[in-house]
């Protein structure tokens, strides 16, 4: 017999977050483009990851722009849909310096920082 949770557990399990999968340049896929900058989908991903380089899961970020206050090149810029939602956009994801400062303050664990010479997860690298 099929499990029914009452609605509140069920809105719970909803919104429940999740880091960025640090492996989505191989299992997710290109979408499309924003600006500068790819659009990565997965099955169940809705607004995507936007950037490669520096990636940001837009499903996950909350929009709290302490990445943008604390890059020190200026990789991200405040962007808004129609319906309100704040996200962080990688739009100069190039000039980025692997300096790891957004993904330390990030509270939602939405960004990935990938090497631009060994295009593997900056942070991962350094922990292996
Ligand atoms: S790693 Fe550093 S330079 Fe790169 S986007 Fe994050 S804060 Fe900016
Ligand atoms: S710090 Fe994280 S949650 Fe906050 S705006 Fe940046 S990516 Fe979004």
């Amino acid at each position: 017999m099929p499990l029914i949770l009452p609605d509140v557990f069920q809105q719970e399990i909803v919104m429940l977050k999740m880091p960025i999968d640090r492996n989505f340049q191989k299992t997710w896929k290109k979408s499309g483009q924003h600006r500068d900058h790819a659009i990565w989908q997965s099955e169940t991903s809705q607004l995507g990851i936007h950037g490669t380089r520096v990636a940001v899961d837009f499903d996950e970020c909350t929009g709290c722009l302490k990445c943008i206050t604390v890059c020190p090149e200026d990789v991200f810029e405040q962007w808004e849909d129609e319906s309100g939602q704040i996200k962080a956009d990688p739009v100069r994801e190039t000039a980025c310096l692997d300096c790891l400062a957004c993904e330390l303050v990030c509270p939602e664990d939405a960004i990935c920082i990938i090497q631009a010479s060994t295009k593997s997860d900056t942070l991962s690298a350094l922990l292996d």
